[in-house]
């Protein structure tokens, strides 16, 4: 398979060739149809397998594809929630997202706790499509009244077992609860334990299952 057969965006295309990919990994060739046909995704994957393009790439189609609406604070609301364990794994999904996504007109942002909330806050209030964050510092701006959940149409848990190992269950059910119902959900683990299971259960309509 190579990555036209996929059907991305051109603008896409030619992102992901400057980066020098010619065929996609096992991991996105499964994952991205699947993806773009709007289906829930429950996937196994380690680190290394390709799996940031794998959930960034038709992310970014189906986003450049609709249009955004308005949040209750009149900006472009949240369109895609990309939560993850850490702040490194935030800062390069968020990478990745700009990289992939640099010849559309999206914006990304990235938030993680143990740094100051101001520039987040102000970076949030512009208006932003996608955001990746881990899960207390979200939270936290949620609770202060900062943040608008309530546009996201697409939902992607990374590295959800070390999610549950650091202890963010309590805070991922609770973003769970301030997202639509109605809306598009991937999780990625490398690890399926009863927990994950549990939550993928609760989260995931239908899903598709990869494992790579
Ligand atoms: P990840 O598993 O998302 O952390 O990606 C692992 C590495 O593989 C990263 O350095 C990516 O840039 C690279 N990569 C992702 N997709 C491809 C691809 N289709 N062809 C070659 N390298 C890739």
């Amino acid at each position: 398979m190579k990555f036209e057969d996929l059907n991305l965006a051109p603008a896409i295309q030619k992102a992901v060739a400057e980066q020098g990919y010619e065929t996609p990994t096992p991991i996105q060739a499964q994952a991205i149809p699947a993806v773009l046909a709007g289906h829930d995704l429950l996937a196994g994957a380690q680190t290394g397998t390709g799996k940031t393009a794998a959930f960034t790439l038709p992310m970014l189609h189906k986003l450049t594809m609709s249009r955004s609406k308005e949040n209750k604070f009149g900006v472009y609301g949240v369109r895609a929630l990309v939560l993850t364990p850490t702040r490194e794994l935030a800062a390069q999904v968020e990478e990745s997202v700009r990289n992939y996504g640099k010849y559309l007109q999206l914006t990304s942002t990235v938030i993680f706790g143990g740094v100051g909330m101001n520039p987040q806050v102000a970076r949030i209030k512009k208006g932003v499509d996608i955001l990746v964050a881990t899960p207390g510092r979200l939270l936290d701006l949620q609770q202060q009244g900062l943040l608008d959940l309530s546009t996201v149409e697409i939902l992607v848990l990374d590295e959800a077992d070390r999610m549950l190992d650091m202890g963010f269950i309590h805070d991922v059910k609770k973003i769970l609860a301030l997202v639509p119902k109605d809306k598009q959900s991937l999780l990625f683990s490398a690890t399926f334990s009863d927990e994950i299971r549990e939550l993928a259960n609760n989260l995931l309509k239908d899903p598709q299952s990869i494992q790579v």
